[in-house]
């Protein structure tokens, strides 16, 4: 049985300040809720204060980010080993640093390396561009992303997929739960290719792209469709509140 899971890609939002109040606004009502996976992944700088605040809470929490080198003469960057301390996830390979900050499918390989082997659960993100997907090219555009992520990976030790068309991350224009289902039903047949039917059939996956409390029932209802990655609806308390009671009601754990 996979757990359902959403989780929320602060990205670069919210002051300490800010992210502190966030978290007060939500914590009560999300412990309520116990059937659901909540992950909150805030900015780096906030990732300890929120740590203290969520102690007792049944919020997790994740980084947005990392660099693959244990330590050393990477100014600016924060590695692995300072992660593992502050959090249980770290988002890797968003569409946002493979367009931004030119991270090729061998550096999120490496971070995806890295992350395992300090016992830190990537969501590793993928999807194809619009121009991808009006080609036709999604399948290709992300078996290819799968394959060059996991290469040389043997044990995946607890890393989920968010599957993330990037033609719908922030545009408000989502894909149909129909649509998301299909990829991820074939992300899953090639995790199965790559590694086993039994690792296939228990790895989460989630769908990411515009994702709000007034869509989110499609996407839950769909099979393959294991949870969320939320963006903008997950910087606001009553939106991610909703999301996550919604995937508790549609997908209730066995
Ligand atoms: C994301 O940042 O991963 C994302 C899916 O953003 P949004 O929900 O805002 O489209």
């Amino acid at each position: 049985m996979r757990v359902p899971m959403i989780a929320g890609n602060w990205k670069m939002n919210t002051t300490v300040g800010e992210a502190v109040d966030l978290v007060k606004t939500m914590r009560k009502n999300l412990d309520k809720i116990s059937n659901v996976d909540k992950v909150i992944c805030p900015p780096f700088v906030s990732l300890a204060t929120i740590r203290e605040l969520i102690k007792k809470s049944s919020i997790k929490l994740g980084a947005q980010n990392l660099y693959f080198a244990e330590k050393g003469a990477y100014t600016g960057e924060i590695s692995p080993l300072m992660l593992a301390d502050l959090c249980e996830f770290v988002i890797i390979g968003h569409s946002e640093r493979r367009q931004y900050f030119n991270e090729t499918g061998e550096i999120v390989n490496q971070k995806i390396a890295a992350a395992l082997k300090v016992s830190l659960k990537p969501i590793l993100c993928i999807g194809e561009r619009l121009e991808e997907n009006e080609a036709g090219k999604t399948e290709e555009v992300v078996a290819e992303q799968l394959n060059s992520s996991l290469a040389g990976i043997d044990d995946l030790n607890g890393l989920l997929i968010a599957y993330e068309p990037v033609w719908a991350i922030g545009t408000g224009k989502a894909a149909t739960g129909e649509q998301a289902n299909e990829t991820i039903s074939f992300i899953r047949r090639n995790v199965a290719r790559l590694y086993d039917d039994k690792i296939a059939r228990e790895i989460r996956i989630l769908y990411g792209g515009s994702v709000t409390s007034a869509n989110a029932a499609e996407f839950m209802q769909q099979p393959e469709i294991d949870g969320a990655l939320v963006g903008g609806a997950s910087l606001k308390d009553t939106e991610f509140l909703s999301i996550v009671t919604q995937t508790a009601v549609i997908k209730p754990r066995k």
